[in-house]
């Protein structure tokens, strides 16, 4: 057989997962070794027109990254599945919707307003904003269009696995590789790289973490002196190790701060952060509901924390936004 052909593309992205890739350091040399890369438009100099040029299914996998937010990805992910064998969702952002996910919340018009109006930094008096449609002197340039809904790979093309982390690391994209390029494929919408258990099985500190948990009140690690020994969530931060899928080493725990759940959910669960909220509500324990409301409270900005990489793929998707679909758009 000869070498895999494979391609890399973005989405909305921060370029995290891209150079995710390149931290495989000297372990790139290998997958060069086997691999011809007839696609990385960050890294070389490639054209949409190449892809288009290639005969279906001619690229045996295809490496995505980042959600999808505008016209433009959702046309280049649909080329990109016609021409591969192989999609694979790479980092949290394809994989669950990720950060920018988080726009979910608003919809175009709110965040046009916001980005182009209001923020400080910026100076805009005639209030303009991108159009998808201008007419310059020679012609009429098109942008892609800014969908209202941003969505996670698999909720616009077919995806046949994935590969977890905001960004994933090096470790886990180097065993999702040997995964894939040994042929031996575990069956289609497995994550690879990582296996199905809780990052508290790998976390150092899962020792000290005793059998049941109970908690009376929850801290934010500027609030408590946490002793780097002891389990952060007996210590009353947040951690949400237990609902998340290990792999990652336990990066975050060995920094001091709490797992915010990049790698997602354990298979079978539908819904990472209705998994989280539930589990904290086994844990926590109270009188009344006064108690409830006073210790979530306490939880700065809830999305933000339990669906943080993965609104777009829970239950609600969005935040229902009144007149949302009046510009006729996604
Ligand atoms: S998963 Fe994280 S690192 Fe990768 S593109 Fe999204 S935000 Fe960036
Ligand atoms: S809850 Fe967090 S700190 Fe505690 S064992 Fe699990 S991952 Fe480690
Ligand atoms: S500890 Fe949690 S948030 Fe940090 S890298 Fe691992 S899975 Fe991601």
């Amino acid at each position: 057989m000869g070498k895999f052909k494979i391609a890399f593309y973005w989405c909305a992205s921060c370029g995290g997962c891209e150079e995710a890739v390149v931290d495989l350091a000297e372990d790139i040399l290998k997958v060069f070794d086997i691999a011809d890369i007839v696609f990385w438009p960050v890294a070389m100099d490639f054209k949409k027109e190449d892809v288009e040029n290639l005969s279906d299914k001619s690229i045996d996998v295809a490496f995505i990254n980042g959600a999808i937010r505008l016209s433009e990805h959702e046309e280049m992910v649909k080329l990109l599945r016609s021409k591969s064998k192989l999609v694979v969702a790479f980092g949290s952002c394809a994989h669950l919707g990720g950060i920018p996910g988080l726009g979910n919340l608003w919809n175009k018009k709110f965040i046009f307003k916001r980005v182009y109006n209001e923020v400080p930094t910026v100076y805009n008096p005639e209030g303009t904003t991108p159009e998808s449609k201008i007419k310059v002197k020679e012609d009429e340039l098109e942008l892609p269009e800014f969908w209202n809904t941003v969505r996670a790979l698999d909720q616009v093309i077919e995806v046949d696995y994935y590969i977890p982390g905001c960004a994933p690391p090096p470790d886990v994209v180097k065993k999702a590789f040997e995964t894939i390029f040994s042929g031996k494929l575990p069956p289609k919408g497995s994550v690879l790289g990582a296996e199905n258990k809780a990052l508290c099985d790998e976390c150092p500190l899962n020792d000290t973490k005793p059998e049941k948990i109970s908690l009376k009140d929850f801290k934010r690690v500027h609030q408590v002196k946490l002793d780097p020994e002891k389990c952060l969530l007996t210590q009353g931060v947040l951690c949400l190790g237990p609902v998340t899928r290990g792999g990652c080493g336990a990066l975050c725990i060995k920094c001091g701060m709490p797992c915010t759940g990049c790698f997602g959910p354990l298979d079978k669960v539908r819904d990472f952060g209705a998994r989280a909220m539930s589990f904290l509500a086994s844990i926590f324990e109270y009188e009344n509901e006064d108690d409830i409301k006073r210790v979530f409270e306490k939880i700065v900005d809830p999305v933000g924390w339990f669906y943080r990489y993965s609104l777009p793929k829970s239950l609600l998707e969005r935040r229902n936004m009144k007149n949302i679909r009046e510009e006729g758009e996604r």
